[in-house]
């Protein structure tokens, strides 16, 4: 997003936020010193800028708990910049000839003119008065399509903004989350006792006879593992937030 560096301010001052002008340099950031995924720029207005948006916000949790107030607002700010520009109509797509037309295209002018207008404070007020947990502000960010007018755009952006900074600052705790986890914990275990005990055997199989295909097989089932573990969505799910709360 490329709003003047004042409009967020505003915004961001009605939260009574320490750092916000942290967070606001480090919101233009992106643009300057992209994030990279193995090597390949995190493009913006994607779904990869999105899930780099939650992955920052986690982040940005961590420290905040920690206390380490600048790494906060550094990761925070990052976040803001994608989950901001996916509120606006992405760039147009030309064919290389017509390149040059690029400057002249909808997205250009659709950000100038979301620039021009005010940020709506009522955006705000109602993104800070929900009383969400942080996985269902995450599901919101990432299901948040962009906006079709500019009015439309700064409004799901400031909205988004403040739901964003309030998972960070003041998540609301899920219900039972400890027993929540235990239990999800203890089954996800389970789920993977079996693919572990067969690679125990084939591994002390192929000892016995000192042949390569029980490694072969100890391999295979491990990446097994590794998918069950994947797949066990609850317990991802219940690890997130566990996270989220734990205070080291
Ligand atoms: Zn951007």
């Amino acid at each position: 997003m490329v709003n003047a560096p004042e409009d967020h301010q505003s915004g961001l001052l009605k939260l009574n936020l320490d750092y916000a002008d942290e967070i606001v340099e480090a919101s233009i950031l992106p643009d300057k010193e992209p994030d990279y995924v193995l090597g390949v720029k995190v493009p913006h207005h994607e779904r990869s800028a999105l899930n780099m948006a939650v992955k920052h916000l986690r982040t940005a949790r961590k420290y905040f708990l920690r206390g380490n107030y600048r790494s906060f607002a550094r990761y925070l700010g990052r976040a803001l910049h994608y989950i901001q520009d996916n509120t606006m109509q992405p760039p147009l797509k030309v064919p290389l000839p017509l390149i040059r037309l690029k400057d002249y295209g909808p997205h250009d002018s659709f950000e100038e003119e979301v620039d021009r207008l005010p940020v709506p404070e009522e955006a705000i007020l109602r993104g800070l008065r929900e009383e969400l947990t942080p996985l269902e502000v995450v599901r919101i960010i990432l299901s948040v399509s962009p906006g079709r007018t500019p009015k439309e755009a700064i409004y799901k952006a400031a909205y988004m903004t403040a739901l964003a900074i309030k998972a960070v600052i003041k998540p609301k705790r899920p219900p039972d989350l400890e027993s929540r986890y235990k239990l999800a914990l203890t089954r996800h275990f389970f789920l993977l006792s079996l693919p572990l005990s067969l690679t125990l055997i084939a591994l002390a199989f192929s000892l016995m006879v000192s042949s390569s295909g029980g490694f072969l097989v100890a391999v295979l089932l491990l990446i097994a593992m590794y998918f069950v573990h994947r797949s066990d969505d609850e317990f991802n799910r219940v690890s997130f937030e566990m996270e989220w709360f734990r205070e080291e």
